[in-house]
C-alpha cells in the first residue's frame, strides 16, 4: 500500500513537472509569436524566434528581416543562430532551446543544427504555413518538416510542435492574401 502511494505521488509529481514544462514552453512561444507580429508591423514577413538558455533566460531574439534588409537569409531563426554563434560557444548552445512562431524551414533547420542547439519548439507547422501562404510567390517553400532534416544529422535535435495553433495562425491572418 505504502509503495503504491509512493508510486502514485511520483506519477503526480512527474505530471506536474510535465505541465510546468508545457506552460513554460507556451510562454516562450507566445513571445516568439509576439516577435512575428512585430516583424509584420515593421514591414517584414510575420515570423519571430528566440533562444532560451538552460536557466530560462532569453539570450537572443529576432524578427524576420528579409524585406527591410533585402536579405533572403533573414529568417528569424537564422538571424537568431547567426547572433548566437557569434556570442556563445558551441557547448553552451547545446543546452539552449530555440522557440519559433513557425516550424523552421530547411535553411533555418541547418543553421540550428550547425549552431549546435539541441532542442526546438515551434507553434505553427510548416504544412499549415503552406496551406496559409503556399500560393504566394513571396513565400517560397521547401515542403519538408524540420524533423526529417534533423533526422539526417549526426547528433540529435529534439523537436516539439506544433503548439498554440490558433495564436500561431492569427499572426498570418490576411498577410498572404
Ligand atoms: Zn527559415
Amino acid at each position: 500500500m505504502k509503495t503504491l502511494l509512493v508510486v502514485h505521488i511520483r506519477i503526480l509529481a512527474q505530471r506536474q513537472c510535465l505541465n510546468n514544462r508545457v506552460t513554460e514552453d507556451d510562454r516562450y512561444l507566445l513571445a516568439a509569436i509576439g516577435l512575428a507580429q512585430q516583424a509584420r508591423d515593421n514591414g517584414n514577413h510575420p515570423f519571430g524566434a528566440l533562444l532560451v538558455d538552460p536557466d530560462g533566460n532569453v539570450v537572443v531574439e529576432s524578427e524576420n528581416t528579409t524585406v527591410t534588409l533585402r536579405d533572403c537569409t533573414g529568417h528569424a531563426e537564422t538571424n537568431v543562430m547567426r547572433v548566437a554563434s557569434e556570442r556563445f560557444d558551441y557547448e553552451f548552445l547545446q543546452g539552449c532551446t530555440l522557440y519559433t512562431s513557425t516550424e523552421p524551414c530547411a535553411m533555418c533547420a541547418g543553421a540550428i543544427f550547425w549552431g549546435n542547439v539541441r532542442r526546438v519548439v515551434f507553434a505553427l507547422s510548416e504544412r499549415d504555413l503552406r496551406r496559409i501562404a503556399g500560393h504566394n510567390q513571396e513565400n517560397a517553400t521547401l515542403a519538408i518538416p524540420c524533423r526529417e532534416i534533423f533526422a539526417r544529422g549526426n547528433h540529435e535535435v529534439e523537436v516539439s510542435g506544433p503548439h498554440l495553433q490558433e495564436q500561431a495562425r492569427g499572426v498570418h491572418e490576411g498577410f498572404w492574401d
